[in-house]
């Protein structure tokens, strides 16, 4: 699904691209129910930032679901720009390695999911990666805040209703 891109963010520096797409994991992770142990953009040898979730090896149908929108989560970001190429070649490889314990969820849905979510959730987002600019690393309590932070300032319509796998 293509949606018009309807925000245009002119302040889309390198690091802020990588503060948003770590973001975008994270917010969508906690959606899910997941915890974050910390959210990174300082970067390290292998990567330029990364969201370590607690220790939790998904075994159910439900959660694999959880870990397949989290990884798919920055793919909603081309809102920003029109860009498709958020997603990093790490994420691509996870989606398509976890897709199929998902069936019958097509490839469509989960992208046309996202980008729904992350429109909906995108103050969020937003709030999450100034956290991370400001920080450069944050946990998942201060992750929690900053979300109930945005979601108590915001109008219960705009909060994203979930949608798992079924
Ligand atoms: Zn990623």
């Amino acid at each position: 699904m293509t949606r018009p891109v309807q925000f245009r963010d002119d302040n889309l520096t390198p690091l802020r691209e990588v503060a948003l797409h770590e973001a975008a994991h994270t917010v969508i992770g906690c959606r899910f129910g997941l915890i974050p142990d910390y959210v990174t953009i300082v970067p390290d040898h292998e990567c330029v930032g990364h969201v370590l979730w607690l220790p939790h090896i998904p075994c159910t149908r439900e959660e694999w679901g959880a870990r397949l929108y989290t990884a798919a989560a920055p793919a909603g970001l081309i809102c920003l720009d029109g860009r498709s190429d958020w997603l990093s070649y790490g994420d691509s490889e996870h989606i398509e390695r976890i897709l199929p314990l998902c069936a019958p969820l097509t490839r469509d849905e989960l992208y046309s999911d996202v980008d729904r979510l992350v429109h909906v959730e995108l103050q969020t987002i937003f709030a999450v990666a100034r956290a991370l600019m400001r920080k450069k690393q944050i946990t998942g309590q201060q992750v929690e805040r900053v979300i109930r932070r945005v979601d108590h300032n915001a109008p219960a319509k705009r909060r994203a209703t979930r949608k798992g796998v079924h």
